[in-house]
């Protein structure tokens, strides 16, 4: 939402824009950090997500509320967390934690932060908590059925425009990836159980519809999400595809030499 807003102004539109969420929340600044791993560990004050939320308040307050320096600094502790909990406990951190761990955890630059703070006190952006119920084009007009949060109250408002901002379509079940809907429908893959991505094992190897992992066929980036947690920023994906890459040629090697060991197998293949 925020690219868009910014990139709405640098095209010199006046338009007032109101952008929604079911929560409202806008992502906080980035600001200056220097990470400090927080004293939370697998099995030691975790005992659940709520508890690990606890935690963290705790960290914070140890840190004189600095709580970018403790966010940041469980950055690379996040995915062994979230790996421990269980599959009831992360359904829990997704439903009641996820987007306040979102908006801090992903932050926006100071100078975004600075424009779109200008774009609200000028009143050509509001920001609202609420739930889009339904979507109607009349004439030029999207007529949009809102539902503000915490109240059954319908509120219709027509716009001009409707800019859709979600991160897409995160179920592979429900996926509109032509690629990925062929490989889901021929088996070679199956979703996550959280829905957030694909499932594979701790090496990134996609498990099929029977819940096998595939040899040489693997995964980094976004799909993991359901497995690693920080799985989206390109930091991350990095480490994945470093990790990836040494486990292939290990794998690599592994094949040549036994495909050297056994002769008759070798002979065969040259001959095929
Ligand atoms: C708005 C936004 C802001 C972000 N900001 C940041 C940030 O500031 N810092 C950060 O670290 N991360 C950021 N991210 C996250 C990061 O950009 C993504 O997680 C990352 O780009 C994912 O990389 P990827 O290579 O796995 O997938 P993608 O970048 O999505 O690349 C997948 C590619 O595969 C192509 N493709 C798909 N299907 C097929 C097919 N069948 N055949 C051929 N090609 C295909 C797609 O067209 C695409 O080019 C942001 C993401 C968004 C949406």
């Amino acid at each position: 939402m925020v690219d868009v807003v910014l990139r709405l102004k640098q095209e010199g539109r006046r338009g007032r824009i109101t952008a929604v969420s079911r929560h409202g929340l806008l992502p906080r600044t980035r600001g200056d950090t220097s990470p400090s791993a927080p004293a939370i560990g697998v099995g030691d004050t975790l005992k659940g997500s709520l508890h690990l939320f606890s935690a963290l308040r705790a960290a914070i307050a140890r840190q004189d509320g600095d709580w970018r320096s403790v966010i940041d600094g469980l950055r690379p502790a996040t995915n062994s967390l979230w790996q421990a909990l269980t599959l009831d406990e992360k359904r829990r951190f997704l439903r009641h934690v996820r987007p306040w761990w979102e908006v801090h955890r992903h932050r926006m630059p100071e100078e975004s932060a600075e424009t779109i703070s200008a774009l609200i006190a000028e009143d050509r952006l509001s920001v609202r908590a609420a739930r889009i119920d339904n979507i109607e084009v009349q004439g030029v007009c999207a007529v949009v059925s809102l539902r503000p949060r915490a109240t059954q109250r319908q509120e219709t408002q027509a716009f001009a425009r409707v800019i859709n901002c979600t991160p897409g379509q995160s179920d592979i079940a429900q996926t509109s990836n032509p690629l990925l809907a062929d490989m889901r429908r021929k088996g070679f893959l199956r979703s996550d159980p959280l829905g957030l991505g694909v499932d594979c094992n701790e090496k990134g190897a996609l498990r099929n519809s029977r819940g096998e992992a595939l040899e040489g066929l693997f995964a980094i980036g976004p799909l993991l999400q359901g497995n690693l947690f920080e799985a989206t920023a390109v930091p991350d994906i990095r480490l994945q595809a470093d990790a990836l890459a040494q486990s292939m040629g290990s794998f690599l090697r592994n094949a040549s030499a036994s495909r050297t060991r056994n002769g008759e197998r070798r002979s065969l293949e040259v001959s095929l």
